[in-house]
């Protein structure tokens, strides 16, 4: 059985840039391994969405910059709700969820 992973961009596969800098989104560094993982995950049968606070208004730079990173994805769901340092996500749902910390960015 497949798995579909919401996997954040800003901190967990590129460089975190807040979404008051959008011009440096274009030019964001790939963090190491995370490309590997992702391509990992797709070769594994699995399904990536990228969930990001980025707005839709910055949708053509970040589809853009996944596609010339070589980023497999199905989909990127925009306007993720902003939480401040300290606070945290928390998902309720009637499906199955899993969540994973990754600070140091996905690997
Ligand atoms: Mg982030």
């Amino acid at each position: 059985m497949s798995t579909l992973w919401l996997i954040d961009i800003d901190g967990t596969v590129c460089e975190d840039i807040p979404n008051e800098t959008p011009e440096l989104f274009k030019t964001a560094k790939p963090l190491d391994g995370a490309l590997e993982k992702v391509k990992e995950l797709y070769a594994n049968g699995d399904r990536v969405t990228f969930f990001t606070a980025r707005t839709s208004s910055h949708s053509e730079d970040t589809e853009k910059w996944l596609t010339d990173n070589g980023f497999p994805y199905e989909s990127v769901c925009y306007n993720k709700p902003r939480i401040n340092y300290g606070e945290t996500y928390h998902w309720v749902d009637n499906r199955n969820v899993l969540a994973t910390f990754v600070p140091e960015g996905l690997k």
